[in-house]
Parts: structure tokens; C-alpha cells; sequence
């Protein structure tokens, strides 16, 4: 068909194709890019998986994938078998092999026609990749279209996978025997990562948890992040003051690195683009007018491990007692497949001894609510997306990191920003009262309190006009623009 103005007035537009790994902690980010280099006026396609595509259109609604002027989404096929249930977060190693072995064929030719103007689309201009999509990478650039890297974790987490090889070849990795996952080896000094002074094994990205040397995990994200060294341009979502000494760092080793974080700051609002959405879940706002309802500012304990993090029955009773006995009130997001294998239930006891003062929701609007006045802190997995948008909303953290970078993201959070307190992992009912109570109450949450603040400012500051990742995004896009030579 004809057109649509919008489009029209695009003609001439850069078109960027942009194709987070099919997870939520990578497609929001991813999304969050693609409208502020819309709103700077490319053309975006936005590409997810048909899995994800048919989550979004339970999640969000009809319509939901109409986009916008100027911004399209498609989808490429991840490979993997159709599941019994189609609303659950998938195997993410299972999906790093299936996307590689199978999603480029389909990438190829999606491209092929998006480049033909079949589809009423500008001419490619770059191919934005997940770092953890490198084949999108491959396939774009052997068509001769420019690929940057987006890796959407931290900087810290990035430097981490990007020293695997290094760890594996001075023989730290892979472990002896499964003994060293709790003896002490864990907290080795690592004191030659360059920009990350002060870190232990138990600090590095958690793939190299392992005694087998052909562990997927450990092979993929090391091996992917070597890859991005390829690429026109790596892109990261942290901001220099944030992790300066590592974002130095890899400024040395990469010669194009764009700290463009917090995305979120730069993402237009607005009807049109506000209806783009990329929460898998249906959000369930009902809770934020809870929030509205607390009189106390900062009284609330939010608690949310992400998308991916599953719990054991016992590790959820323990969460759901310490919640219980230190007496706040709170709102945790408890996911439909939060205990792996099983519906999550709470003990009975609890729900009903906390109707009180807590909410339980399935997913929330979390940018909202940890930017609420009533909340106070927040129980984290210390994913990367949760930890910005902490650290921008200026609420502390209390942490208790599941896998890959999120260990990284936690000794930043403690030891660098001074904002987070560290439940261990064999978390205890006792350990996460202690822990809310002093972060609350205490003078470590005094502390935290003050820091916060100011992170919460220098995230702001980041972002205004001249700030430095406003520049590396207007930087970016002169980049984009000039065709990335
Ligand atoms: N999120 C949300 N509502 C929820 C849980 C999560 O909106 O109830 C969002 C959250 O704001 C973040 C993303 O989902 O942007 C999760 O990404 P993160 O990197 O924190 O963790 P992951 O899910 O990848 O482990």
C-alpha cells in the first residue's frame, strides 16, 4: 500500500534493524534504544521471536505489534520445539544455540526483503545486534550492512565474560571439583581484570561456575563477547561515572564504545510510542495505587527477582517468612514460574498473617514503581535492567544474585556504589530480616540512603543536555548517520 506519511517523510530516514536476544532483560533495553533513535528520527524494525511476538500480543493486547510510524516490528523464528506452555521464560542456553543454529537463515532473508523496499521500508542502513546474537552480526555484515554490538548487561559484567578465555587460560576455569563452589577457592582475588580492582571469582560472571570445560554457557557468552571486539561499535546501557575505571578500560581495548545509559531517560514519551511495549507478562498496575494508598514515604519493601530467576520451594518460604517477621510493609512480584518445575505457592499462613501490609502481583510496572515515593528498597537478583533502574530511582538495594553477570552487578552495588547489602545464596528467614531491618532502619541504610541519592543524580546528570551519555547517543547517531566509517 501506499505509504503512510510518516513514513513518506522517513523515505530518506537511516534505518536501523535491531534484534535484542528473545529475554526480557535484553528486548527492554533493546526497545528502549530503538525509540530514542526513532524519536531522532530513524526508522526502526524491531525484530523479536515469534515466540515472544505471540507473548506480547496475550500481554499487551491487540494492536500491539502495529507499531508506529516509522517503526515496525517483525519476527524471526528462535528454532526451538513449541512447549506445552507458551508463556514461560525459556531455557536461555537452549535458546543461545537455537538462535545461532537456526534464526540466521530466517535474519538473512527477513533482511534480504527488508533491504528490497518489498516492504515499504527505507533501505537497511546498520544492523544493531545483542551482543548474544553475534550471527545477526555475521549475516548483516557479509551482506554488507554495517553491525554494532549492543551488550545490555553493565560494563562490569561485560569485562567479566569478555576475560573468560584468560580465566580458563591461567587455569582458574574450569573448577577442579564441585567442592569449590563452597569451599573458598570462590574468593580468589582476580586483581589483573584491567578497571576491576578489588574482585574475587565469586564476582565474575557465574557461567564459570562449572568443572566441565565445554559448558555451554561459559563457551557462549565468553566466545560472544570476543566477538563483539568485530563489531563498528559496542554499545553499552551504564554511564562513565557509573563504572568509570572499566568503562576506561575497555575504551582501550575497543575503539568505539558507546555508554549511552540509563536508556530509559531517553525514551520519548507519548501516545504513539507509549502503546510500544515490551513487557512479556501482563502488568497488573492495580499495585501502584497500593503504593499511592501508603502514607509513609519510602516505607515499602519491593521485591522482584526479575524474569529468569527461579526459586526453590524452600528458598521462597524463607523469602516469604523474612518478609513476614521484620513487620514492613511490601509488594512482591511473585512470577507464575518463579519455582522452576511448579506453581509457585506461598504458605497459607503467610498470605493470610500479611493481607495487611503486602501485596503479591504476578508482574508489575517496575519503572514506576521503584520510582514511587512510598518505596524504600528494593529485594533484587541484581539483574542488570533492575539495577539502573534502582540505582536511577535512587533506592537501595538489598541483593541476592542469581546467575550470569547479576554477582558482577551485586560487588558493584555493594562495594563500589555503596548501595546494596548481600543476602548469600543459602538465604535464611533470619538473614533476609536482618537484612531489610538494617537497610531500613540501620545505619548501613542511612548510609545507602545517602549514596542513592546522589547516584540517583549523577544518573540524571548523565542524561541532561552535555551530560556524557547524552553525547555518546548523539555521537552515535552521527555515527549511524555517516553509514559507521
Ligand atoms: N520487570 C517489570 N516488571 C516485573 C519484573 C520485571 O517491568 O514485574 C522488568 C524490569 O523493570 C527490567 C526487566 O523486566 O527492566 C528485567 O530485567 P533484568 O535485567 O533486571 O533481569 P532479568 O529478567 O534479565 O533477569
Amino acid at each position: 500500500g501506499r505509504p503512510e506519511n510518516g513514513d513518506e517523510l522517513r523515505g530518506a530516514a537511516p534505518h536501523a534493524v535491531m534484534i535484542p536476544q528473545p529475554a526480557q532483560g535484553h528486548v527492554t533495553p533493546m526497545l528502549h534504544l530503538a525509540k530514542a533513535l526513532h524519536a531522532r528520527g530513524f526508522h526502526v524494525t524491531f525484530i523479536n521471536s515469534e515466540y515472544n511476538n505471540r507473548r506480547l500480543l496475550r500481554s499487551r493486547g491487540p494492536g500491539s505489534l502495529d507499531g508506529a510510524n516509522g517503526f515496525r516490528f517483525e519476527a524471526v523464528p528462535d528454532g526451538l520445539p513449541p512447549s506445552d506452555d507458551d508463556d514461560i521464560t525459556q531455557d536461555i542456553a537452549a535458546l543461545c544455540l537455537s538462535n545461532t543454529k537456526h534464526s540466521s537463515v530466517p535474519f538473512r532473508e527477513l533482511l534480504v526483503r527488508l533491504s528490497s523496499g518489498a516492504a515499504g521500508t527505507p533501505p537497511v542502513s546498520c544492523v544493531i545486534a545483542d551482543g548474544v546474537m553475534s550471527f545477526a552480526q555475521r549475516v548483516a555484515e557479509d551482506m554488507g550492512i554495517p553491525a554494532l554490538v549492543f551488550w545490555t548487561t553493565s560494563a562490569c559484567g561485560f569485562m567479566g565474560y569478555l576475560h573468560f578465555a584468560e580465566l580458563v587460560r591461567r587455569g582458574y576455569v574450569p573448577l577442579k571439583d564441585e567442592s569449590d563452589l563452597t569451599n573458598r577457592y570462590l574468593d580468589t582475588a582476580i586483581d589483573w581484570i584491567p578497571g576491576m580492582e578489588g574482585v574475587r571469582l565469586k564476582d565474575i560472571p557465574s557461567f564459570i561456575r562449572t568443572t566441565d570445560p565445554d559448558d555451554v554457557m561459559l563457551n557462549y557468552d565468553g566466545g560472544e563477547a570476543q566477538n563483539a571486539r568485530g563489531a563498528r561499535g559496542l554499545i553499552l546501557n551504564t554511564y562513565d561515572a557509573l563504572e568509570q575505571d572499566v568503562v576506561d578500560a575497555l575504551r582501550r581495548e575497543f575503539p568505539r564504545v558507546y555508554t549511552v545509559g540509563p536508556l530509559p531517560a531517553f525514551t520519548p514519551r507519548g501516545a504513539e510510542l507509549d502503546a510500544i511495549g515490551g513487557n512479556l507478562w501482563k502488568e497488573d498496575a492495580s499495585c501502584l495505587r497500593w503504593l499511592d494508598a501508603q502514607r509513609q514515604p519510602g516505607s515499602v519493601v519491593y521485591v522482584n527477582f526479575g524474569s529468569i530467576t527461579v526459586v526453590t520451594p524452600a528458598q521462597l518460604a524463607e523469602f516469604a517468612w523474612g518478609l513476614a517477621s521484620c513487620g514492613r510493609p511490601f509488594l512482591w512480584v511473585v512470577r507464575p514460574d518463579l519455582v522452576s518445575g511448579e506453581k509457585a505457592v506461598l504458605p497459607e499462613e503467610f498470605v493470610h498473617g500479611t493481607k495487611d501490609r503486602g501485596v503479591l502481583v504476578s508482574w508489575c510496572p517496575q519503572e514506576l514503581v521503584l520510582s514511587h515515593p512510598s518505596v524504600g528498597l528494593f529485594l533484587t537478583h541484581c539483574g542488570w535492567n533492575s539495577t539502573l533502574e534502582s540505582v536511577c530511582a535512587g533506592v537501595p538495594m538489598v541483593c541476592w544474585p542469581f546467575f550470569a553477570e547479576q554477582p558482577t552487578n551485586c560487588r558493584y552495588a555493594c562495594a563500589k556504589w555503596g548501595i546494596g547489602m548481600e543476602i548469600g545464596s543459602g538465604v535464611t528467614r533470619e538473614e533476609v530480616a536482618r537484612l531489610v531491618l538494617e537497610a531500613m532502619d540501620g545505619e548501613m541504610g542511612n548510609a545507602m540512603r545517602v549514596s542513592a541519592t546522589a547516584w540517583k543524580e549523577r544518573s540524571r546528570a548523565a542524561t541532561v543536555d552535555g551530560g556524557s551519555s547524552s553525547e555518546n547517543l548523539d555521537g552515535l547517531i552521527e555515527f549511524l548517520r555517516a553509514g559507521c566509517v
